[in-house]
This record gives structure tokens, sequence and C-alpha cells, in this order.
């Protein structure tokens, strides 16, 4: 089975959390794997630029932990799990009609189970550490996938040579100094099958829209984000708040939530409406903090100074959400896209990276059940055969699928930034307990 499935090239495009743990299944099957990413490798401090070092934390479920499970990759979930933090409820936060605030916990599920908090750049290196532990698999970082033919199976990527050195020596450069200082080279390269995992603005699927009939949506929602910091309490370095719980603080058209890391800290997200965004933009040290304590209850000062607050809003991007369907997600037998490339969505599910890290886990049990790497199908055009009715049942599995979650993460916008203070709400959960 080795032998034959060697004979396979696989392209990766993206070595995001979900283009990585396509690449592991892949190695794992034995195939020669090379992972091509735009961006320098973001385990390396002195090649990342600063704006590619935030960490952002996000809600890991069984959806995606089972998914890590079945790569089979020795010690890998073990090792991903002892770095989340449980959170086993959502924890409401409000100010009461007599100017009292206060929070309610909310139970995630009736038998216990809960989601995990994790560091979306501790989990990509924990899945790339995996990845350069195997003999076939090859990381190319910063390469940038400008081009693909499908038919004839050849792609091509643009090779950027950083200059490190001018780098180092003036780090207070910013990053149109550092494209400037790029110097890139074309290279082309053949291979079997190419995954595309490049995110949202995928490459890929631009290429792959000029092969396949491909129906495309795309929709930015009128809402903004940007990040925060909860720091540690300073007198003895705690949590600020209960560790345990995804914190929200629901506004209406707005929402704040706030997320443990394994530092102590919560990364907080402020969600809201563009116009919000400009209104406060216009003066924030008139309006920020009066903005977060009439819709947050209970942050500013109590958890985040005013100093703080106002030096993050002014620092921090505000950045679009955007929602895309797309179908087909193959071309013959020579290309699949996956995750936030095949179906980005907005976030108030917690589901956008479990449903790519799932995409993977369908993606090969299809490709086992059709026998891709079953001796029996050496020869390589029946492979490609057989490798083409496998995406097709892909394709026909998932598309519903990721379409109804990318249609729940909406609704669920509705859910988080509001439906959870009513009253109609809590007796519908009422109900369903009882
Ligand atoms: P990405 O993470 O976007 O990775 C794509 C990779 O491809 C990048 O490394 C990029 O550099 C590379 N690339 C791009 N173009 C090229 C090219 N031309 N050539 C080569 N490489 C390229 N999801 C959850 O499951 N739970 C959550 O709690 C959650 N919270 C979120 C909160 C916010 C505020 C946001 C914005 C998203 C959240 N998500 C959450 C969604 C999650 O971040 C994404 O679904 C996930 O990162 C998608 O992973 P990916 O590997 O498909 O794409």
């Amino acid at each position: 089975m080795a032998e034959v499935s060697k004979t396979q090239k696989v392209l990766v495009v993206g070595a995001g959390p979900v283009g990585a743990l396509a690449a592991l299944y892949a190695a794992n099957r034995g195939d020669d794997v090379h992972v091509y990413e735009l961006r320098a490798d973001l385990r390396d401090p002195s090649t990342t630029p600063l704006n590619f070092t935030r960490s952002i934390n996000l809600a890991l479920s069984e959806r995606g932990i089972n998914s890590i499970r079945n790569a089979k990759s020795g010690e890998l979930l073990e090792e991903i799990i002892t770095e989340t933090i449980p959170m086993h409820a959502r924890m409401i936060h409000g100010r009461r009609k007599d100017g009292e605030l206060y929070q309610e916990s909310q139970a995630y599920d009736a038998n216990g189970r809960y989601i995990q908090a994790v560091d979306r750049a501790s989990l990509n290196k924990r899945l790339l550490d995996a990845l350069e532990k195997l003999p076939n698999v090859t990381l190319h970082f910063n390469h940038k996938l400008t081009g693909a033919d499908f038919n004839k199976k050849t792609a091509w990527f643009e090779q950027q040579r950083h200059a490190k050195t001018d780098h180092a020596q003036n780090p207070s450069q910013n990053d149109a100094l550092w494209h400037d200082q790029k110097r890139t080279a074309e290279i082309s390269v053949t291979f079997d099958l190419i995954i595309g995992a490049d995110g949202a603005h995928s490459a890929t699927r631009y290429h792959l829209m000029k092969f396949a009939r491909l129906d495309y949506q795309q929709e930015y929602i009128d809402t903004l984000w940007c990040e925060f910091q909860i720091a540690p309490r300073p007198s003895d370095s705690s949590f600020a708040i209960d560790p345990n719980h995804l914190h929200i603080w629901p506004g209406g058209s707005l929402m704040f939530i706030a997320i443990p890391s394994l530092d102590r800290s919560f990364t907080c997200t402020l969600f809201a409406p563009a116009s919000h965004f400009s209104s406060v933009s216009e003066n924030p040290e008139q309006k920020l903090v009066k903005f977060f304590h009439k819709n947050f209850p209970g942050v500013c000062p109590e958890l985040i100074s005013t100093s703080d607050l106002q030096k993050q809003f002014r620092e921090n991007p505000h950045l679009p959400l955007i929602s895309i369907k797309c179908k087909p997600y193959h071309y013959k037998s020579s290309v699949v896209i996956l995750g936030d490339a095949a179906h980005a969505m907005v976030p108030f599910y917690g589901q956008g990276m479990n449903a790519g890290l799932e995409d993977v886990r369908v993606l090969f049990d299809i490709l086992d059940k059709h026998g891709v790497y079953d001796s029996e199908t050496p020869d390589p055009a029946a492979r490609d055969h057989t490798r083409e009715a496998a995406l097709d049942e892909y394709t026909s599995q998932r598309a519903p699928d990721a379409g109804a979650i990318n249609d729940l993460a909406l609704q669920n916008y509705e859910e988080m930034r509001s439906s959870v203070q009513s009253p109609l709400y809590k007796v519908r959960k009422w109900m369903e307990e009882t």
C-alpha cells in the first residue's frame, strides 16, 4: 500500500489549521506531500512580521477534536488538549434596572459536555511540528500560489525571499516596507492532487473557477470586529473573571466576548455594525469609554483600564466578516478546496475552523471508501478515475452540510448578541430542560 500511494504527489496550499491537518492525513497514507504557505513559518519569530503573530483564541469543539483524533498522529491530540481551557458554559454579563451588575452562567450541555478555548497559533504550531517529523512531507514557507492548470496538473508559486537582515536592523519598519524588501521568483510544480486550504480569499478557489462551473456567493455582514485583552489580576496574576466560561456581553446589535488564554489573560472581541466603529472612531477619547459603559457594563475600567481600552481600539485592526458559499468544491481528480476556502463563515457559531477540520476527516474517509489508496489501483489513470468519483461524492455530501453550518453561524449572531438576554429565551430554555 505504501509503495503505491507514494506515487501520489499532493500539494497542500495553505498551512493554516485546515491545510496542516489535511497534509497530516495525506502523509499518513503515504503520499508525497508538499505544503506551500504564503507566509513565513509562524514558529520562527525572527521571520514573522508582527501583524501575523496576533493570537486569536478559538473555541475547539468535538467536531474539530474528532478530526484531529482521526489523524492518528501519536500524541498530537493530547498535546493540543493540554494547551486548551475547558469552557463549560457561557457567562452572560449585564446590568439590572437598579444599576447592579449581574452575571448568569448558561451551561452548554445538559450532560456536561463542553468546548475548549485554544490559541489558534499554538494549535497551528503543534500541527506543523507533527508534519515536520514526517519524512514524506516538505514544508515550503513564503510561497504564494499564483496560478494553476488543473488539466495539466501544474501549479505556479511565487517564492518570496525576505530581506531578513534588513528587517532585523530596522524592526520599526512597517509592513509596506517589509513587502518592498521581498525578492520574488516563480516556480512551477506538477502534482496529482492539490488540496486548497488557503482561506477565505483562496487563490486555489479563484483558479478552480476557471475550470469548474462553480457557483459562488459571498456576503460581508454589516459587522466589524476588533480584539482586546483582559490582563490577569495585577495582585496575584489570576484570571480576572471565571476561566471556564465563554463570557458574553450581549448588546442588541453589538456584542463583546471574552475567551480565556493559558497565560490567564482573556482574548476579547468587540463585534459591532460598521457605523458604530466609525462613530466611536471620530472621537475615541470622548466616546469609547461611554460606549463600553453603556453597552458592556463592567468591562471598563473594571477589567480593562481606560488607557488600555483606548490603545487597543486605536492599534488593533477593525476587520470585516465574510460569509462564503460555493459549489462544487473540486474539479475532476486534480483539485479540492477545504476549510474557509470552501465555506468561510461568520464566527458566531464557533465552528469555522471546526468545520474545516471536519472537512479533512470526511474527505479522507471518502477517499478511503473509494479505494484511492488501495494497491488494486496502482495505474495512475485508474486512480485518477477513482479519485474523481471520490471528489464527486465529497462535494455532494459536504456542500449541503457546510452550507447548513454557515446558515446556523449567521443565525447564532442574533442568539448571542440579543436572544440570550430575553425572557422568552429563558422560558424556552426552561421548557427544553424540564
Ligand atoms: P486560514 O486560517 O485562513 O489559513 C489559510 C492559510 O493559507 C494561511 O496561512 C494563509 O497565509 C495561506 N494562504 C493564503 N493565500 C495563499 C496563497 N495564495 N498561497 C499559499 N498560501 C496561502 N472557528 C472556530 O472553529 N471556532 C471559533 O471560536 C472561531 N472564532 C473565530 C473568531 C473570529 C473573530 C474569526 C474571524 C474567525 C473565527 N473562527 C472560529 C474561524 C476560523 O478562524 C477559521 O475558520 C479558520 O482559521 C479557517 O482555517 P483555514 O486553515 O481554512 O484558513
